[in-house]
This record gives structure tokens, sequence and C-alpha cells, in this order.
């Protein structure tokens, strides 16, 4: 079974917690898209891992790791991420980690440029800084550093020298900056290539060998559908296809070969940085659930929007996405609510949209519609069977079910991971 786990809104859904308890049953993990600008969280007992790159299926042995094509990989971030888990006693082994040879590489001038045309925008996107955008620019116009030139210190040489040729222009004349040395980059990337070439394959071509084997794969989305370069809420959207589509073209899996896709929900909503988001709570009731719902981002500590569920948005994922399963995540941040609300529509110009719309003037000033529904006002984070939730709380599920019209197989009320409800 070959399974992609999305996340249904703005990301931060809890897609790590989810893709630890289902990689435990699948033999290879596979990243397909973004960078080092995602954050996945897992708790394992005490301990807390926060993955940037690697796919969080790394803390269980014997399972395969795949950073695929459809990633711009930072190789700086990568072997910090890499180095901080050998201290802490995971050693990642060229047989548990294989980067794929046709996946970008992130450079120091992607970071600086990510940096400075945000500082130039009058309307910010709220980059996280890392250098994704910029580095999946130069992928489309073909002038990108993949892992593969890296190996090569001949065509990396090349490519790099021209790069710099370019960029140190833009950088003087546009931003005033001194640009770059090409031998510092030159030297510092080698290092890295040195440190990474055991770890590179083609990566299509190992797990297509691996699937004609009967072996099990899960593809692990990073972000959310919002943030999906086409069907997200453009500009405020990340650079790579966080949707379902991401994962074949990532990967160089066909469609063929996925048999299920599982969409992670949060039981209400949140967003980092600028946008558009309907559902937003007023100042107090953002802060109660930020803080309830420790809803600052794992990779750059930013305080999240938190609002209330927002089935239309979701609707619209699932439409897109063709989920088959919902996971809903983070139900317990609401346990202390009195009342709890649903957005079942959008009113806007006195008319009522059942759709997510692409205008983002509509989606700037529409109205929510509200479903108000009793609070349990109980913690559940002790429950494991969905028959034995206060009623209340089963009513909540079953309504998102109905407004987003997708079965809900995983309810999650805890950060642990024994803490999910399987129905
Ligand atoms: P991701 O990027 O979608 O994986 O989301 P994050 O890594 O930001 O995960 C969200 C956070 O929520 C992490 O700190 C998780 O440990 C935590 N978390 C996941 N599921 C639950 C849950 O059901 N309840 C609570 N309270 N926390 C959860």
């Amino acid at each position: 079974m070959n399974i992609v786990v999305v996340g249904a809104q703005w990301g931060d859904e809890g897609k790590g917690k989810l893709i630890d308890i289902l990689s435990k049953d699948v033999d290879i993990t596979v990243r397909y898209q973004g960078g080092s600008n995602a954050g996945h969280t897992v708790r394992v007992g005490d301990e807390q891992y926060v993955f940037h790159l690697l796919p969080s299926a790394i803390l269980r042995k014997g399972k395969i790791c795949v950073i695929g094509n459809g990633v711009v990989v930072d190789p700086k971030a990568l072997l910090e991420e890499m180095d901080g888990l050998k201290r802490r006693g995971i050693a990642v082994t060229p047989k548990q980690l294989k980067i794929a040879v046709n996946s970008h590489v992130v450079m120091p001038y992607h970071r600086i440029l990510d940096g400075l045309r945000e500082k130039m925008r009058e309307h910010k996107i709220g980059t996280t800084g890392r250098g994704i955008g910029p580095c999946y620019a130069d992928k489309v116009t073909r002038c990108g550093i993949r892992m593969v030139d890296l190996l090569n210190p001949r065509v990396f040489r090349a490519k790099l020298q021209d790069n710099l040729r370019e960029k140190n222009e833009y950088f003087k004349k546009v931003f005033n900056q001194k640009g770059f040395h090409f031998d510092e980059i030159y030297s510092e990337y080698m290092t890295y290539a040195r440190r990474l070439r055991a770890y590179v394959c083609d990566t299509a071509l190992f797990v297509n060998e691996e699937i004609s084997k009967k072996k099990s794969v899960l593809f692990e989305g990073a972000q959310g559908a919002f943030l999906d370069i086409d069907f997200g809420t453009y500009p405020y959207v990340t650079s790579s296809n966080t949707t379902v589509g991401g994962a074949p073209s990532g990967s160089g899996v066909a469609v063929t070969s996925i048999d299920k896709v599982i969409a992670a929900v949060k039981a209400y909503t949140t967003r980092v940085g600028e946008g558009p988001f309907p559902t937003e709570f007023d100042p107090k009731m953002d802060e109660e659930i930020r803080a309830k719902g420790k809803e600052f981002g794992a990779t750059t500590g930013r305080a999240r929007r938190c609002g209330w569920f927002d089935s239309v948005l979701v609707r619209y994922a699932a439409v897109t996405g063709g989920f088959d399963e919902l996971a809903i995540m983070k139900l317990d941040v609401l346990d202390e609510l009195k009342t709890i609300k649903l957005c079942s529509a959008y009113k806007y110009k006195g008319k009522i949209l059942k759709d997510f719309s692409h205008d983002y003037e509509v989606i700037c000033r529409a109205k929510p519609v509200y479903i108000e529904m009793p609070g349990w006002q109980k913690p559940i984070n002790a429950v494991r069977e969905f028959r034995k939730l206060p009623p209340q709380a089963r009513a909540y599920v079953e309504r998102m079910e109905e407004l987003v019209g997708v079965p809900i197989k995983y309810i999650s009320i805890g950060s642990e991971r024994d803490e999910i409800i399987v129905r």
C-alpha cells in the first residue's frame, strides 16, 4: 500500500505525528517537495525531535527515508540535522537515507536573496528566509544546481561561475550588496559534497524498484493545501506543489502507484505569516488557543494566527486532492471551550458562497457563516475509542466529516504517539 499524507489547511496540521505513526507500517518514507522551511515535530516519550529536511521516519530503525527530486536541499541544514541526531545517538547511514541526484541545491545566494526580496516588498509574503523560493525559481529558469552537479567538480565549477556572473551583478546593481566570492562557496560546497556523496542516488529508480518488490511507501507532504503554489492563497504560498500532485512529480513514482491519500486537518485552523484567513479569531481567543495548542512555528518560532475550523477550505482541498481519509489533529486543544464554531460557507456581498475563491478580494472580505456547537469541557487525551468520546466531541467530529464529505479515520487527542483514536 502506497500512501500520500498531506496537510489540508495552511500547514502545521500535525502531519509529523501522523507520519510518525503511519511510518511504523511502511518500508520507505519519501519527502517530495519543500525544503528546510518545513518543520515537523515528533514527540517520543520525553524526547522531542524537530525535522526540517529529513523525513520524520528517520527515528524508526530499519526504515528507509528518501529525499525526492521535488525537494530543494540545503546541504548545510541537512548535515546539521544529521549531526544533531548523531549527538543524540541516532546515526543516519547511506543505507537508511537516499537523496535524489536531481534534487536542487539551496545556495548561499538563495538565502540572501530571499531576505532582500522580502524586505523590498510592500506586501510581504512572510517567507521563512531559508532560500527556498529563490532556489525553486532557479530550477524553473534553468540555472539551478542539482545534487548530481555538486558531485562533479567540473560541472559544479562551471555552473557556479555562470550563476555568480549573473547574480553578483544583480546583487550589486539592484540591492547595492557586494556579491559573493566563488572560492568561498566552491570550497564550502565541495566539503558538503564529500560528506553527502554516499547518500545520493537515482531515488526514482530506487523507489520504483522497491515498489515492484511489493515494498510500501509513505509520501510525506510538507506545508499544506493552501500554501500550494497553484491551489493556495497565492501569493501567500510556498514555492512548490504541496497538494497530492506534488508526490508523483517530486518523487518519480507514477500516480497509478498511489493507493491512498490521507489528509491531516487541525480541529481548528492556523496559518503562519501573512495572507487572507476568513475564520481568524479575535485577539483574545487567538491568544488562548495559541497558548493551548502551542502554536508557534517549528522552523521560525513565529506565533501562528489561529481561527475556527473552516470547512470551505478543507472541502476545496479534499476535491483538488482526492482525499480518501481525514486525520483530525489536536482535538484536545478545544477541550475547555464552552461553544465551538465551524465555518460552513462564506457570505460575500449578500451572497452565500459554498466554495473557496481564488479572487483575493473575495477571500479577504468574505465573512464566515458559522454553525455553533456545544463544547465537551473535559480532557479527552485518555480516550482510545471513538464511542467513548464525550457526545459533544463526537458530534463535532461527525459534523466536520459531514461538511467536508470525507471519512474521518484518525482523531488525535494529544501530542504523544499513543494519544490517537483510530476509527
Ligand atoms: P506539522 O508540520 O504538520 O507536522 O505540524 P507541527 O510539527 O507543527 O506539529 C504540531 C505540534 O502539535 C507538534 O508540537 C506536535 O507534537 C503537536 N501535536 C500533534 N498532534 C497533537 C494533538 O493531537 N494534540 C496536541 N495537543 N498536540 C499535538
